[in-house]
């Protein structure tokens, strides 16, 4: 008895906790893991959808001087990743 009553306060609260906030922002996506592309900001975190490639994969179409870091194997945002498959046509696809 005494926890049906309980139950039913609560349902009450956080119904109008709920109508108070008006503001229902997206937090921007803070990532760890930073596009290794020079002039590139994005994030290359895998849930941001990043890639990792290897550092001559890279080079063959951004060139060394396009590559901010010389790494075995760099990181890529999907911007990047999709510049580097459109340039890569023909080619044997490596994660699909
Ligand atoms: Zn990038």
């Amino acid at each position: 008895m005494g926890f049906k009553s309980r139950a039913k306060k609560r349902r009450q609260v956080s119904a109008g906790g709920k109508g108070g906030s008006a503001n229902e922002e997206k937090p921007e996506f803070v990532g760890e893991v930073p596009c290794d592309i020079k002039g590139c900001d994005n994030w290359a975190d895998k849930k941001a959808g990043g890639r990792k490639m290897a550092y001559d994969r890279a080079v063959e179409v951004w060139g060394s001087s396009g590559v901010s870091r010389k790494v075995r194997k760099i990181s890529l945002c999907k911007p990047c990743y999709r510049a580097w498959k459109k340039e890569n046509k023909g080619q044997p696809k490596e994660w699909e």
